[in-house]
C-alpha cells in the first residue's frame, strides 16, 4: 500500500489543537508518556512471547532507547515492543477511544468561553491525560515508525498535528516502535527544557521514569576532551598523522550506551527508601494523571502466598466514574512481570477508582481472567485490599480532615455502592461516608457525628430522600423535625433510595425516613376531644380521597403545612417510584 492521507477524527483533531497551543506549564511530561508507552509495548511483547512459543520474536533484550540530536533538533524515543499494524496505527493513534473525551472537550469549551485562565484547562487535559499526543506540546512534526512483533512489514505515519496524517509502508522498519520529535524552535532555547540536549533530557527521564522496570538507554555523555597537546608536537604532526587520528576517534565515537534509570520496582522497595516524588511518578505512570494522587498506600505479605501492592487513591474522580465501561485501576503483576491491567479480580467495582499495582509471586504467568475470579488467594488479596482500603480513609478522617473530604466529594457516590455490593463491610463503609445534613448547610456529616448530636430520647437516624437539598428543605415533612430541633439527613444520590432499605442500622441505630409511616416524635397522642373536633374533616377527606390515599389521619408531624402526604414504611419513595418508572418498569 501507497501513502495515504487521513483525516484525524473530529475529537482527536479537537485534542490536538489543544495540545498544539497548550501553556501547560510542565511540558517536560510528553516524555512520561512516551516512555510509558514503550514500557507498556515491552510488557505486551514479552507476555506475548511468553504465551505465543511460535511468535517470531527476540525478547532477550528488551530496552527503551532515547537519542537526541541537537543539529537537527530532534528527539526520539524507540523500543523493540510489541509494534503495532497498519490497522493498529490508525486505530490507536488516529482516534480517541478514551471515554469522557467529548465531555473534557465540552467542559474545555465552557472554561474557554467563561474566560477561565489557560492553568484550567491546562489542568483538565492533565485529569484527561492525552498521551502520545502530548508529544505535539513540544514539535511540530512527530514520525512513528513501528513494525508489529511477528510481522514482516513495517508502518510509518506522520504529522504535523493539523488536521491530518500520513500512512505509508515502511519496509525496513525494526520491530518494535520508534517516535521522533522534530522540536518546535522555541523549546529548544531555555536549555533545561531543551528536549535535544542529553542532559536535559537524562535529567527529566530521571526525574519522570526513574522506576520503570525496563533499561532506558542514552548515549553516554561525552566527557569534556582531554587538553590540547602542546603546540609543538601538534605542529610536528603530519597530515596523513591527523587523518589516523581522526579515524581512530570515529571508532570510538560508538560507545556503549549507558542505562540512565535506575529501574527499581518501587513496591518491592523498602518503604523509607522511596521519596513521596518517586511515588507521585509512579502513580502518574499507573492512572494516566497529570495530577497527584490523595493518598498512597503499601502493604504486603509474606509466607505461603506472597504479595507486595502500591496503591493509591487519586485526588479526583476519572471522567468515566459513573459509566458502565469504566474500567478497575489495579493491574496485576506476577514476580514483577506485568500480567494485566484493569484486574477486577482485585478490587470490587465500587473501588475502581484505586489505582496501583499487586505483585503476587505465586501465581503462573499464564493466569487468566476467568481462572483469577475463581483463585482463593486473590480472594484473600482482595478482601484485604478492601479492607485496607476502607481503614486508610477512616485514618485520613481522624488525621487530615481535607482529604476526607476530597475523597468524600469526589468518591462518595461510588462507594456507597459497596453498601448494597459487599455487605460485609457494610460497617466500615458507613463509618467513612458523609452526607448532607440540617445540621449545617456546607459541611456534610459522618453518621457517628450525627448520632453523638442525637438528644436524649432519639432513638433512630433521621433521614430524608428527593431531588435536591433545597426541595428537601422546602418538605412539610420536615417541619416537626425542624420544630423539635432533631437533626436529618438529606439523601439525594440516586442510590440513597436503595441502600437505605438494605442497611439495617449504624452504631445500633435504625435509620428512619421522616417521610415513611409514624414516626414518634415524643408529641402528647392526639387528644380524644381534638379527634372528635376533626372527626367529621377526616371523614370526608377519606371519602373524598379514596382512590388516592390509604387513610387521612391526624398527626404532630406539621406545625405551618395543613396537610403532608405519607408512605408507608414499606412502600416505594417518590423518586424510586419515578426511577422505575423512567426505567418503564
Ligand atoms: P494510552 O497509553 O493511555 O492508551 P496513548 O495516547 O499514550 O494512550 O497511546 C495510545 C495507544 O497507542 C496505546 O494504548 C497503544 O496501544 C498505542 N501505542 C502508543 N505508543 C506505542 C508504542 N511505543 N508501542 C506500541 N503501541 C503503542
Ligand atoms: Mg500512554
Amino acid at each position: 500500500m501507497t501513502t495515504e492521507t487521513i483525516e484525524f477524527q473530529a475529537e482527536a483533531r479537537q485534542l490536538l489543537q489543544l495540545m498544539i497551543h497548550a501553556i501547560y506549564s510542565s511540558k517536560d511530561v510528553f516524555l512520561r508518556e512516551l516512555i510509558s508507552n514503550s514500557s507498556d509495548a515491552l510488557d505486551k511483547l514479552r507476555l506475548a512471547a511468553f504465551r505465543d512459543k511460535d511468535l517470531d520474536v527476540d525478547t532477550d533484550d528488551l530496552h527503551i532507547t532515547v537519542t537526541t540530536d541537537p543539529a537537527a533538533s530532534t528527539l526520539t524515543v524507540a523500543d523493540n515492543g510489541i509494534g503495532m499494524s497498519r490497522e493498529e496505527v490508525v486505530d490507536l493513534i488516529g482516534t480517541i477511544a478514551k471515554s469522557g473525551t467529548s465531555q473534557v472537550l465540552a467542559k474545555l469549551r465552557e472554561a474557554r468561553e467563561s474566560g477561565q485562565s489557560e492553568q484550567a484547562s491546562a489542568e483538565l487535559i492533565g485529569q484527561f491525560g492525552v498521551g502520545f499526543y502530548s508529544s505535539f506540546m513540544v514539535a511540530d512534526k512527530v514520525t512513528l515508525i513501528t513494525r508489529k512483533a511477528g510481522a514482516h512489514q513495517g508502518v510509518r505515519w506522520e504529522s504535523t498535528g493539523e488536521g491530518s496524517y500520513t500512512v505509508s509502508d515502511e519496509p525496513d522498519a525494526p520491530q518494535g516502535t520508534s517516535v521522533t520529535l522534530h522540536l518546535k524552535p522555541e523549546d529548544t532555547e531555555d536549555e533545561l527544557h531543551d528536549y535535544a540536549n542529553p542532559l536535559a533530557v537524562r535529567t527529566i527521564i530521571k526525574r519522570y521514569s526513574d522506576f520503570i522496570t525496563w533499561p532506558i538507554r542514552m548515549a553516554p555523555i561525552t566527557p569534556p576532551a582531554p587538553p590540547a597537546p602542546p603546540a609543538a608536537e601538534a605542529a610536528e604532526g603530519a597530515d596523513a598523522e591527523t587523518d589516523a587520528d581522526t579515524e581512530t576517534e570515529v571508532v570510538e565515537a560508538v560507545p556503549e550506551p549507558e542505562v540512565v534509570n535506575s529501574r527499581k520496582a518501587l513496591w518491592a522497595r523498602s518503604q523509607s527508601e522511596v521519596t513521596e516524588e518517586e511515588y507521585t511518578e509512579f502513580y502518574r505512570h499507573v492512572s494516566h494523571d497529570w495530577q497527584e494522587p490523595l493518598q498512597t498506600i503499601r502493604l504486603s505479605a509474606e509466607g505461603t502466598f506472597e504479595y507486595q501492592a502500591l496503591l493509591f487513591i487519586p485526588g479526583h474522580a476519572p471522567m468515566d466514574l459513573y459509566w458502565r465501561d469504566a474500567k478497575r485501576g489495579v493491574q496485576l503483576y506476577v514476580k514483577r512481570v506485568f500480567i494485566m491491567d484493569d484486574c477486577e479480580a482485585l478490587v470490587p467495582e465500587y473501588l475502581r477508582f484505586v489505582k496501583g499495582v499487586v505483585d503476587a509471586n505465586d501465581l503462573s504467568l499464564n493466569i487468566s481472567r476467568e481462572i483469577l475470579q475463581q483463585d482463593r488467594q486473590i480472594r484473600l488479596i482482595r478482601n484485604r485490599l478492601v479492607k485496607k482500603v476502607l481503614s486508610t480513609v477512616k485514618t485520613l478522617r481522624e488525621d487530615e480532615p481535607a482529604k476526607f473530604a476530597t475523597f468524600n466529594a469526589e468518591f462518595g457516590r461510588a462507594v456507597k455502592e459497596g453498601l448494597l455490593a459487599d455487605p460485609d463491610n457494610r460497617q466500615a463503609i458507613l463509618e467513612i461516608l458523609t452526607f448532607a445534613s440540617t445540621h449545617d448547610a456546607e459541611q456534610p456529616s459522618t453518621l457517628a457525628d450525627y448520632v453523638s448530636r442525637m438528644p436524649e430520647g432519639q432513638s433512630d437516624i433521621y433521614y430524608i430522600t428527593g431531588e435536591s437539598r433545597s426541595a428537601l428543605e422546602k418538605s412539610p415533612h420536615m417541619e416537626a423535625f425542624r420544630a423539635k430541633g432533631y437533626e436529618v439527613l438529606l439523601l439525594t444520590d440516586p442510590i440513597d433510595e436503595i441502600w437505605v432499605d438494605a442497611v439495617s442500622d449504624f452504631d445500633s441505630k435504625s435509620f428512619a425516613s421522616i417521610a415513611k409511616g409514624e414516626i414518634d416524635l415524643g408529641g402528647e397522642d392526639v387528644d380524644d376531644d381534638t379527634a372528635k373536633d376533626f372527626g367529621d374533616l377526616l371523614g370526608w377527606l377519606t371519602a373524598t380521597l379514596i382512590d388516592d390515599v390509604k387513610q387521612v389521619r391526624l398527626s404532630h408531624r406539621l406545625t405551618t403545612s395543613a396537610a403532608v402526604l405519607v408512605g408507608d414504611p414499606g412502600d416505594l419513595t417518590p423518586t424510586l417510584e419515578k426511577m422505575y418508572r423512567a426505567m418503564g418498569q
